[in-house]
């Protein structure tokens, strides 16, 4: 199907006065201080996460205005206010602090989108304490190596999981000092080696004098999502609130008045940034849904909570469009104004698919974990070119590099000027939210830098109006008889053939070319594999891609391996492709 290959703003997109409408001039004009100047401080220089997000709000206009509103099949609506939010996160900081702990000593967080995991996470911030998010889907041997590896003192969780998971493994892990647990079939809980969260939290303070947090003093401690191997631990400091300020109102365009919604687990880097800290940094109110992935359910909140500013993932937008445009449009979403998407590239297909079912295209974006914030957006201002990521944000400089040796240590590296050539994508070091160090691999961390430039370990090609597109991780990009063949493009045309509900490519060894492109799909509701329509989708693919680039095979499979955070796992394809060790699985998705 021929597309258009830009995606034109209407009235009804800009009906709200964008906050980035002036590219160029915006970009001079932005300073990392000026940035920060919006946000309050502490006395002395300070800084602190938990207070900006929550406190500040707490005395002013907003006070009485829902933060949080959490929404669960089988109970009511719970909503907290800005004021009550800061009181609950305030008894929680002081939980803590009455155990004894201190600025700089580590919380994980092992649940659910409960209220708890905000209170707990805002509360520990405020306090100074260091916390790590993990996927309450984890099973109990890659929560013990994180809490390990980060010498977590403090565990905050559901009676639920630790019965199920972690009971029997406490003495595994010997850094914990107190295991807090969140009574969720009815309290108080008596779990042995543990406390039960509500009763000390009835009995603490409503007010806590925020810790004195200093800018460069860390924050969060996030493991990336393991797509390429092993998960790296990534360290923030209280400094990243002024990227996740900033970004929240360049990237996502909050506006005072918004109910956003934002789908990510709250074990992703992404749950943490812009599902929790970002929205109440500009005093929204933010929607948080307790159940898992249901697209009428879905398309039921998006339209009954008038949302207004929706943040999801390609790998959720492709399960909506398998369960078919029909089921969206069954539903009007007049308050729906922005619609962005982050974690993996977001195929043109997927940009159109939002035009047609809620009336409004999808805005892709990226970061990473290591960037701790959206650095390269398409904003709501702008003419989408569907495939593309967007253009750097104000304060970020952005460039396509190109390695002068092969394994240099330092790297050597030279920016290439010239538009339309494939390199990795570097960013200059130097803006808040940049990670501060892998967790016990300094030397790993060292080798992301080269002459003040940040190395992402992505590649991508810059167009010559300065916008950037995915080619693919440097890790999976395919070398076949002589061509460099980024995935994504091939993935991409994939997903234009109407079977195709998504697409994971990856180079299988070839004696004579390297090797060869081959592709696992899987079908859309309706289709069922067969060699006709293998056939169709070689033929398709071959004509759009020409020969050299289509894959040779294609399989059919009924789910791609996936991350937790919803990427696709080539690695996991290509090592099953070739009967190799899966490698670290700690956060593939169940099922896969
Ligand atoms: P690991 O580093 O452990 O392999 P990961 O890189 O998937 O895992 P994250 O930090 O969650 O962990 O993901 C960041 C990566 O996701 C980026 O480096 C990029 O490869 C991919 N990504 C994120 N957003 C986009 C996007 N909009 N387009 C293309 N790729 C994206
Ligand atoms: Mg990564």
């Amino acid at each position: 199907m021929d597309r258009p290959s830009v995606i034109r703003k209407t009235a009804h997109d800009l009906r709200v006065t964008p906050n980035l409408v002036d590219y160029e001039g915006e970009r001079r004009m932005f300073t990392w201080a000026g940035a920060r100047a919006a946000l309050a401080g502490l006395p002395d220089g300070g800084l602190n996460i938990g207070f900006e997000a929550v406190d500040r709000h707490a005395r002013g206009p907003r006070q009485a205005r829902t933060a949080l509103r959490f929404l669960a099949r089988d109970t009511a609506p719970r909503d907290i206010s800005y004021a009550e939010l800061a009181a609950l996160t305030s008894r929680f900081a002081n939980v803590l602090q009455g155990l004894g702990f201190a600025p700089g000593d580590r919380m994980f967080v092992l649940a659910g989108r409960i209220p708890e995991l905000h209170i707990g996470l805002l509360g520990a911030l405020k306090a100074g304490v260091v916390v790590t998010p993990l996927f309450s889907a984890f099973g109990p041997e890659p929560i013990a190596t994180r809490i390990n590896l980060g010498r977590g003192q403090v565990l905050l969780t559901t009676d639920a999981l630790y019965r199920r998971k972690l009971r029997d493994w406490r003495e595994r892990m010997p850094s914990l000092r107190h295991v807090l647990l969140v009574a969720e079939q009815g309290g108080p809980t008596d779990e042995p080696g543990t406390l039960d969260l509500a009763g000390l939290m009835a009995q603490a303070g409503e007010s806590f004098t925020v810790a004195a947090t200093r800018p460069q003093d860390p924050a969060l401690l996030h493991f990336t999502s393991g797509t390429t191997g092993t998960p790296k631990g990534a360290i923030h400091v209280h400094e990243a609130v002024v990227t996740h300020h900033a970004t929240g109102r360049y990237a996502l365009d909050l506006h005072d008045t918004d109910r956003y919604w934002c789908t990510a687990d709250p074990g992703w880097v992404t749950g943490t940034s812009y599902g929790i800290i970002a929205p109440l940094l500009h005093g929204v109110t933010s929607l948080v849904d307790r159940e898992e992935f249901d697209a009428d359910r879905w398309y039921e909140l998006l339209a009954q909570e008038q949302v207004s500013v929706w943040y999801t993932a390609p790998t959720a937008i492709r399960m909506l469009m398998k369960a078919g445009t029909a089921l969206a449009q069954a539903r009007r979403y007049p308050a729906l104004r922005f619609v962005a998407s982050v974690g993996e590239p977001l195929n043109p297909e997927a940009v159109h698919w939002g035009r047609e079912a809620l009336g409004l295209p999808i805005h892709d974006n990226w970061w990473q974990t290591e960037t701790g914030g959206i650095m390269i957006a398409n904003t709501p201002a702008f003419d989408i070119r569907p495939g593309s990521m967007g253009r750097p944000l104000p304060g970020i400089d952005a460039a396509i590099v190109e390695h002068l040796e092969a394994d240099g240590e330092p790297p050597r590296i030279r920016l290439i000027e010239a538009p339309g050539v494939d390199g990795e994508l570097a960013l200059r070091a130097g803006w808040p939210s940049m990670f501060r160090g892998y967790l016990d691999n300094e030397a790993r961390y060292r080798r992301c830098f080269a002459d003040g430039w940040y190395l992402t370990g992505d590649l991508a090609r810059r167009d010559a109006d300065g916008y950037y597109w995915f080619v693919g991780r440097t890790d999976d990009v395919i070398k076949s008889a002589g061509h460099l063949i980024g995935p994504f493009e091939v993935e991409s045309v994939l997903m234009e053939h109407p079977a195709v509900a998504e697409a994971g490519v990856i180079g299988k060894p070839d004696p004579v070319v390297g090797e060869v492109v081959k592709a696992f799909v899987s079908l859309k509701a309706g289709h069922e594999p067969a060699e006709a329509l293998r056939m169709d989708i070689l033929a398709h693919a071959r004509r759009r891609l020409g020969a050299a680039v289509a894959p040779k095979e294609i399989a059919f499979l009924q789910v791609l391996p996936r991350t937790r955070s919803g990427k696709i796992m080539r690695r996991l394809l290509k090592a099953r492709e070739l009967g190799l060790p899966e490698g670290d699985t700690s956060t593939l998705e169940a099922g896969a």
